[in-house]
């Protein structure tokens, strides 16, 4: 009698748990048609970085419309004169956990080639004043659709959680500073804290229908640094009578190259690359001074410290043992303005929710997904020290067909950023609502 009570009691928690999950499947399914018009509109009008007025309007109209408390115009640059187009939506339903669930919004300075109906015709001129071309090309036009297909998703499933859900359109992603802009105006002071961050964004080498995630750390800590060095210029001819800024620079390079051969654990993985140099005038003058801009990219906040020291002793041990006087040293300066945390996905909540989605999309539709060198500035609403739980996970955007198709012919599908990227809104939409839906109703059910 027990045995068959037990298996009863079992039965009833897999029929609800399924239940859940048809329900998500089913939302989306259902609002399916109009947020394919609201994609395709944000598609063909997209905005750059900053400037997403019209696209946040139409956030706020659409998280209002599925009854969320919406604050507009959120956020604090560092420069006073820029307007902040962050969008808050608040959907409270009783006492509970706080879980707070993002968008981009923003486009890039990009001329679209997917040759698609509704692809961007937009131009504009760019904070350079130059004539530019907009698109969506990294995909957050996706994000928002299935970003209001949430919203309405978990209103219509009030009676299935509980807690406060803090929608967030996010600014400037591509540009950095988007997500420090909202928490520096007092997101959590405002709003409150949440117990649980989670993001998405498509992917475009992973095929719709599945979901990828990486547990732990899944982008990189991102830091700008610029170097000048500084020589003793002069006549090319007479080189003893110079100390050439252009021969010290090139040391450099290669010795900041050791840095990860020699200096960093190899299992911690770091990139040094030199992306731009610069100096001199003429074919037979040696310059006074080479100027270098750097992308460092690492992990975890120790090693971020190791190397960036790193870059700043050789620079000053090679302009030294050069013979450069000490008032002629390499001026080093690491952006602090300009700098992305990584992003670190919480390992237990990761593995939590990868059971969800396996529930929610069948076991073969997960993906385990290697993590990158890229930057994402989801980090910050985890904290520096990943103190809020957070997962950002990536939804599947290219048909497999295609991803089969490209690899026999041995070519590289387009990339995010890519003029020819487009993902396949059906499947990627729907999947972006059933992934984002499904973790936070296992976070907040009842
Ligand atoms: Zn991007
Ligand atoms: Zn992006």
């Amino acid at each position: 009698m027990k045995i068959l009570a037990l298996l009863f009691v079992l039965c009833m928690i897999v029929r609800l748990a399924f239940a859940q999950e048809n329900a998500a499947e089913k939302a989306a399914t259902s609002e399916l048609p109009s947020l394919l018009s609201i994609y395709k509109d944000i598609h063909a009008h997209p905005e750059l970085s900053t400037r997403e007025e019209k696209t946040a309007a139409i956030m706020a109209r659409e998280l209002r419309a599925a009854g969320c408390e919406v604050t507009e115009n959120f956020g604090k640059y560092d420069n006073p004169n820029m307007k902040c187009y962050g969008v808050v939506g608040i959907m409270k339903n009783g006492a509970g956990p706080t879980v707070l669930v993002r968008t981009d919004m923003d486009a890039l300075p990009v001329e679209e080639e997917t040759g698609l109906p509704y692809a961007s015709k937009v131009t504009t001129k760019d904070d350079n004043g130059r004539d530019v071309h907009v698109m969506h090309a990294c995909g957050h036009d996706a994000h928002m659709a299935a970003f209001v297909g949430t919203a309405r998703a978990l209103q219509r499933m009030k009676d299935k959680w509980s807690g406060t859900i803090i929608f967030v359109a996010q600014p400037a992603e591509e540009a950095i500073g988007g997500a420090r802009a909202l928490l520096k105006a007092g997101l959590y002071n405002r709003f409150g804290k949440p117990d649980f961050a989670l993001g998405f964004h498509d992917k475009a080498d992973l095929q719709t229908g599945h979901i990828g995630v990486t547990p732990g750390y899944t982008y990189a800590n991102v830091d700008s640094v610029d170097v000048t060095v500084r020589g003793i210029g002069g006549h090319g001819a007479y080189p003893h009578k110079t100390k050439d800024p252009i021969v010290l620079a090139a040391e450099m390079i290669n010795a900041w190259q050791t840095i990860a051969s020699r200096e960093n654990n190899p299992i911690d993985p770091i990139v040094v690359t030199v992306g731009s140099i610069h100096g001199g005038t003429k074919h037979n003058i040696i310059s006074d001074e080479a100027k270098m801009q750097l992308s460092v990219r690492t992990y975890k906040s120790e090693v971020r410290d190791r190397v960036l020291t790193a870059i700043d002793r050789i620079a000053k041990g090679v302009a030294s043992a050069g013979g450069v006087p000490p008032d002629r040293a390499p001026i080093v300066t690491v952006d602090k303005e300009r700098y992305t945390l990584a992003t670190y996905n919480n390992p237990d909540l990761t593995k939590r929710l990868i059971e969800v989605w396996r529930k929610a999309l069948g076991p073969d539709n997960v993906e385990i997904v290697d993590p990158t060198m890229g930057g994402e500035d989801f980090s910050e609403y985890s904290l520096p020290d990943h103190s809020i739980p957070a997962v950002d996970f990536h939804i599947g955007a290219v048909d497999p067909e295609k991803i089969a198709q490209f690899k026999k012919e041995g070519k590289e599908l387009p990339t995010l950023h890519s003029s020819k990227f487009a993902p396949v809104p059906e499947p990627t939409i729907k999947v972006g609502i059933i992934g984002m839906t499904s973790a936070v109703l296992e976070l907040m059910k009842k």
